[in-house]
């Protein structure tokens, strides 16, 4: 589906995150946004206050080959506020995935302080499958770490990489 089948201008909008690693969860998101925009750029933020375990460049290729056979995606990366980065490549809005309501004050907290620095991107909250509420990057990480199974969690290409750094299939 395709929400310019008109003469309005494509839709872009950006999905920032650190993506250490990308999961099916941040997968699920980047499926739903594709059917709301024209074009969605996956964007790692260059973050250097985290502690990554992934390099930048690691996750980037990652994401590349999760991606690559989902049409009107594409892959950035970007350093400091999202909303700024939105602005510069001409997108209207941001998406986030919402889990739980665990996640909703910081979300909303966040949403409202974007719309003070950049009222013209709009944040689209998108909920994942209620199947991937419980997943996030760090319990991936920590599951690898001590030599659990992650298939169910994250896509191939990255099951291949964590099973490099901590062993197993
Ligand atoms: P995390 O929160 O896993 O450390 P990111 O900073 O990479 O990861 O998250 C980027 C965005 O993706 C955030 O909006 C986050 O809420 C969302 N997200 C992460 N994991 C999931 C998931 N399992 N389902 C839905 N959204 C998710």
């Amino acid at each position: 589906m395709s929400t310019n089948s008109g003469t309005c201008p494509p839709k872009t909008a950006i999905y920032p995150g650190t993506f250490d690693p990308i999961t099916y969860g941040h997968v699920d998101i980047i499926e739903r946004a594709v059917e709301i925009f024209d074009r969605v750029i996956v964007s790692l933020g260059r973050n250097p206050e985290k502690n990554p375990l992934f390099s930048v460049e690691e996750r980037l290729e990652m994401i590349r080959e999760v991606v690559e056979n989902i049409a009107g995606v594409d892959v950035d990366t970007f350093e400091g506020l999202a909303v700024r980065h939105a602005q510069e490549l001409g997108a209207e809005a941001l998406i986030r995935g919402l889990r739980a309501v665990t996640d909703f004050e910081y979300e909303f907290q966040m949403a409202l302080v974007n719309r003070r620095l950049a009222p013209d991107i709009i944040t689209v909250f998108l909920m994942p499958n209620e199947k991937y509420t419980y997943l996030n990057s760090t319990i991936v990480r920590e599951v690898a770490s001590l030599g659990g199974e992650v298939g169910r969690f994250v896509p191939p290409p990255v099951e291949k990489r964590l099973a490099k750094i901590f062993g197993g299939k």
